[in-house]
């Protein structure tokens, strides 16, 4: 079986992706985001296993590939799980595409990230970060085992400071729990004062697993959450909120983010013509 694939499997009509390859160190996630989409289609997704791969096997495979495409780590599974601080890998890994010339996309949620910046600033790398909120308590109930955010912004500005590029990914966006203006503003603000120049958004895309943990997690929003989404509409097997109140917040954003000259896209909401940034993924500041 192949560890390096094209990108693909959520290449759906509104995804706006350049093509870039897709390697994912780990199978699964220990930070249990209630709101996770992998849980529909990952076996055991909090449950993260290291996959079975060996370096030598990595270094064969990559040297059959096109170096023009970047490798994004990770589109499914974060590949700075907690058990990354022990196991390693990324540090084993990393040598090899950067050696071997491959332009990498990392996303992540935690801040262990910045523990490998001696290793990103020797290659062309682009980090993106998520933060939803900036309040720890928020955040505990909505990405119960990933880092606070604070620390992912301490990570960001090590990154900035480091020379690398960053994006933060305000991702999802759920009504009731980060969808006013001050909010958005606010993280904006703290991302940008780390050096951030891009922000991707995305609101919260329902579906039946993930729904029923976001309910249990913010009890108190359960009538709005359920008025909202019977409101939305099917896209392939997720229910987005209806259109125009995912525009509405898309462009609270986007308004933010020209306030604070940075570059602004949305991912797989279906208005590219809103963006400002070249890419959605950063791989224009690779
Ligand atoms: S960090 Fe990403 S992959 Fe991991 S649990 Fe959260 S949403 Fe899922």
């Amino acid at each position: 079986m192949k560890l390096i694939t094209p990108f693909d499997p959520w290449r759906g009509r509104l995804c706006t992706c350049p093509p870039k390859y897709s390697f994912s160190p780990y199978r699964g996630c220990g930070h249990r985001c209630v709101y996770c989409y992998i849980t529909s289609y990952v076996p055991g997704a909090f449950q993260p296993r290291v996959k079975e791969f060996t370096i030598l096997q990595l270094e064969k495979e990559v040297k059959k590939l096109d170096r023009s495409m970047p490798v994004s780590i990770a589109n499914s599974s974060d590949p700075y799980t907690p058990a990354e601080a022990q196991n390693l890998l990324m540090r084993e890994v990393l040598p090899v595409l950067i050696r071997n010339g491959f332009k990498l996309l990392i996303v992540t949620k935690s801040n262990l990230v910045a523990r490998d910046i001696d290793i990103l600033s020797k290659g062309r790398v682009c980090v993106s970060i998520t933060v939803t909120t900036l309040n720890g308590h928020v955040a505990k109930r909505l990405e119960p085992f990933a880092p606070p955010p604070v620390s992912r912004l301490r990570a960001l500005e090590a990154l900035s400071r480091a020379g690398i590029p960053t994006m933060i990914r305000l991702d999802p966006i759920i009504p009731g729990v980060n969808d006013d203006s001050d909010t958005i503003s606010a993280i904006l603000k703290a991302a940008f004062e780390a050096g951030v120049r891009q922000v991707t958004t995305s609101t919260y895309k329902a579906k039946p697993d993930n729904f029923k943990r976001v309910l249990t997690a913010f009890p108190e929003l359960e009538d709005e959450l359920k008025n909202v989404y019977s409101r939305g509409e099917r896209v392939g097997r997720s229910t987005y909120m209806a259109e125009s109140l995912r525009r509405e917040l898309i462009l609270k954003v986007r308004e933010v983010a020209e306030e604070l000259s940075m570059g602004f896209a949305s991912c797989r909401e279906g208005f590219p013509e809103l963006h400002t940034a070249e890419t959605c993924d950063g791989s224009h500041m690779l």
